[in-house]
């Protein structure tokens, strides 16, 4: 049943087609490729041709059974491990994540129709700094002595809390998967990762990269269905610690499986964030800010997408008009061609549903559908997930598209007059993960800062997630930080007390 020696090539490898072939099939358990106990697969296809390009092994309770029991062995002797050499082991798995930067996002561009050289590439590349940024943070899990009395003495300790259950997603899976398993084992923790459907090779070749360096039974990866085989991690007597980046829905799933015993759960759940532009701000920085913002080269498939724009009306028209010419030139392609700044969106179910957002943004009375860029021509493309980005103008907040997350190519500008006012609508979501204002006016965007309803403000950038700045939402958008020190001390131990009577 295991497969030794790997199947898969040591050295980097260009040729992320072979690489998904050799990756086909299997989950990595106790540091091996096994395939699945039932002997299921399912299909991993490319967004950008229609054409499969590996199988994924389908797990179940079984494969989560055998899964958690090697992180739970291997989890009593890697907390024994001091916490700075853990760290160090993190901070070597970067360095080997290096070398394999572009190996890794060739394939993240072949599973998911990121575009290569504006997504896939930077994707590949800021996992390894969050492993080397949690790498060095070994040292920060320490205590405090407590003045208690003068004849007892009490400490606190930060202590792993054991076996770490991930679910990630399909959209920025290396990254948001690192943002997790980086500060787990870091604090002593070992993981246990369940990748998502769409997108199981990359994630799943970072494991096996390090666990090169990691002792074996430390980092664990399945992949399968969330029912069958997230549903039972997260349900896992010994699985101690739920972490989960997903859809709003489901994080409520989730969450009530992990209270029914009682562990701790983070969730990095859905967005629907806010750009507010006033118009004194820079205005060309502000308009290619928006491209940046609205992650038009992810195709918008990100929780803290610019997915509802505020102008100020006298540069509305303007505005919009900039926006418009910016976004036709960006071109759409081959995710795997240097030349594409957009690629395709992941999967038929999730085309679907953004296409319904648009065709319901085009039948509502008023509204005007700026459609830009233009499609690929290349016939090996024909069957590829390209959409093209639509700008709305002419809804209201009372469109749909204005209040759900739509996870696709799609933003509404409305013109906005008034400070108040388009606080009062940017603050009516129930989503509050990102924000961002864009003012040369700093008193107005400082107060407005403040007042925003969201885990992340942004005046006069709109940055995507960064290591060492604490990362999450309020209200629907989540529970808990990610990316910093105190996403690791507060998420990934607990603190224990320990008092010495010392008579
Ligand atoms: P999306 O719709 O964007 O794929 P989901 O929240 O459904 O978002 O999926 C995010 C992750 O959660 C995926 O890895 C998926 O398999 C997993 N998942 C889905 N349903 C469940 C569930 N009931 N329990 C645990 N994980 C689940």
């Amino acid at each position: 049943m295991l497969d030794t020696p790997h199947p898969t090539p040591a050295a980097p490898t260009l040729d992320q087609g072979a690489l998904a072939t050799a990756l086909s099939g299997r989950h990595f358990i106790g540091g091996r490729y096994v395939p699945a106990r039932s002997g299921k697969s399912f299909a991993v296809v490319n967004p950008a041709t229609g054409i499969e390009v590996a199988r994924a092994a389908e797990g179940d309770a079984a494969d989560v059974d055998a899964a958690v029991a090697d992180a739970a062995r291997a989890q009593k002797e890697w907390a024994r491990v001091p916490a700075r050499k853990r760290g160090a082991l993190v901070h070597q798995c970067a360095a080997l994540l290096k070398e394999h930067q572009e190996e890794l996002a060739r394939l993240i561009a072949l599973e998911t129709g990121k575009a290569l050289r504006t997504e896939s590439r930077v994707e590949a590349g800021v996992v390894a700094d969050v492993l080397e940024f949690f790498g060095g943070l070994g040292s920060e899990l320490k205590g405090e002595s407590v003045p208690f009395a003068p004849n007892v003495l009490s400490v606190t300790l930060r202590e792993p809390l054991g076996v770490v259950g991930a679910i990630i997603p399909w959209n920025v899976p290396m990254l948001l998967m690192a943002l997790k398993i980086a500060p787990a084992l870091v604090a002593g923790n070992t993981v246990v990762v369940k990748s998502a459907e769409e997108a199981p090779l990359a994630v799943l070749r970072i494991c096996e990269l390090m666990n090169r360096v990691l002792p074996p039974g430390c980092f664990n990866m399945l992949s399968g269905f969330g029912p069958e085989c997230g549903a039972p991690l997260v349900a896992h007597p010994l699985v101690r610690k739920v972490t989960f980046t997903g859809s709003v829905e489901t994080g409520k799933i989730v969450a009530k499986a992990a209270a029914e015993k009682l562990v701790p759960v983070t969730l990095e759940l859905g967005g629907k964030s806010p750009m507010i532009v006033f118009a004194d701000c820079d205005f060309a920085k502000t308009v290619s800010g928006a491209l940046t913002s609205m992650r038009f080269t992810r195709q918008g498939q990100s929780c803290t997408a610019a997915s509802r724009i505020y102008v100020e009306r006298p540069i509305f028209d303007a505005f919009v008009a900039e926006m418009e010419k910016a976004v036709n030139a960006m071109v759409m392609g081959d995710p795997l061609d240097e030349a594409t700044d957009i690629g395709t969106i992941i999967s038929e179910g999730q085309f679907e549903k953004v296409q319904g957002f648009i065709e319901e943004g085009k039948r509502t009375p008023g509204a005007v559908a700026h459609e830009c860029s233009a499609m690929p021509t290349d016939p090996a493309l024909k069957k590829g997930l390209f959409l093209r980005p639509v700008i709305f103008t002419g809804l209201d907040g009372s469109s749909r598209l204005v209040r759900e997350e739509i996870f696709g190519p799609v933003t509404v500008i409305q013109p906005f007059d008034d400070a108040e006012a388009v606080l009062a609508e940017a603050n009516d979501s129930e989503y509050g993960l990102a924000a961002s204002l864009w003012t040369n006016n700093l008193k107005v965007g400082l107060d407005l800062a403040h007042r925003l309803e969201a885990g992340l403000v942004q005046i006069n950038q709109n940055l995507v997630v960064q290591a060492n700045l604490s990362y999450g939402g309020v209200k629907s958008s989540g529970l808990g930080k990610e990316a910093s020190l105190e996403a690791m001390l507060e998420h990934f131990t607990h603190k224990k007390t320990i008092m010495v009577n010392m008579g």
